[in-house]
């Protein structure tokens, strides 16, 4: 299956390793342009340097407005317009039981996975209505339905970002913006190794045969992006079912 994202710009929130690192190669390889942000500013410039001229690096926090807002503008100043932005950007720490948590670090975690996820929409939303439309992938997870435990932290904001994902649909639809969430399984990625590491809950003690490559990620992200993806506007669409993998060209 061909997706195309020719003349699109698509801001990918994380773009450093993982998930985004792969769908920042893909939508690239889509045609798009492609906007990378992380903090660790010498992997994606190394990554946007491999993509060549169709991709910048841009160092971000997520978890400072002002840091997506200067993203953003990079990306219009750079190549026109925002047309998808990604907010991919998570963390996992600290796996531990509520009792054990560390309030800081717990607290870091809202900052980044939901309020991160806040700050792409407040900073792209605006944006994209003055171009016309656009599309904003949140990436999700089971955690934002389900109850693990030592995930407090993730589960809590995974869920908030479905909320997120729901409310701003709700909100602009009309306007041609799109909103939708991704929830992808379990993915061979970092942040998985560090799951795998805390040995804490039964997400921990999968076979790491089990998990999708990062790729698998990617493709779906970039297949959403296009006009494919509008029947799961203002949800979550998952990628661990059989359904979602076929429908996105994953297996036949
Ligand atoms: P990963 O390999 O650990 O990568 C996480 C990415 O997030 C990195 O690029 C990291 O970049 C970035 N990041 C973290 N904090 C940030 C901040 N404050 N500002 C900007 N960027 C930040 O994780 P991954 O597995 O690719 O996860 C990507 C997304 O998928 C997350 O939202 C995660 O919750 C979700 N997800 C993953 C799985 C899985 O099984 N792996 C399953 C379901 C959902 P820097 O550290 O360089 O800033």
């Amino acid at each position: 299956m061909s997706i195309d994202l020719n003349d699109k710009t698509a801001l990918i929130t994380g773009a450093s390793r993982g998930i985004g690192e792969a769908a920042a190669r893909i939508m690239a390889a889509c045609g798009a342009n492609v906007v990378l942000v992380a903090r660790s500013t010498s992997d994606i410039d190394r990554i946007a340097a491999e993509i060549g001229d169709k991709a910048v690096a841009v160092a971000c926090d997520v978890s400072l407005y002002q840091d997506l807002q200067n993203a953003v503008g990079t990306a219009r100043d750079r190549f026109g317009s925002l047309d998808i932005l990604v907010n991919n950007a998570g963390v996992i720490d600290p796996i531990a039981r509520l009792e054990e948590s560390d309030p800081g670090i717990w607290n870091q975690c809202v900052d980044i996975n939901l309020k991160g996820v806040y700050h792409g929409l407040r900073a792209a939303i605006p944006v994209m209505k003055g171009q016309g439309g656009g599309v904003i992938i949140n990436i999700s997870s089971g955690a934002a339905t389900g109850a693990i435990e030592g995930w407090s932290h993730y589960c809590a904001t995974k869920a908030a970002v479905l909320s997120l994902t729901r409310c701003a649909h709700k909100e602009n639809a009309q306007d041609n913006i799109r909103i939708v969430g991704l929830s992808p399984g379990t993915v061979a990625t970092d942040m998985q190794r560090a799951i795998k590491d805390s040995g804490i809950n039964p997400v921990s003690q999968l076979d790491w045969s089990v998990h999708i490559s990062p790729e698998w990620v990617g493709k779906a992200i970039a297949w959403l992006a296009t006009d494919a993806g509008r029947p799961y506007d203002g949800d979550d669409f998952s990628l661990k079912t059989e359904e979602g993998r076929r429908a996105v060209g994953l297996i036949a």
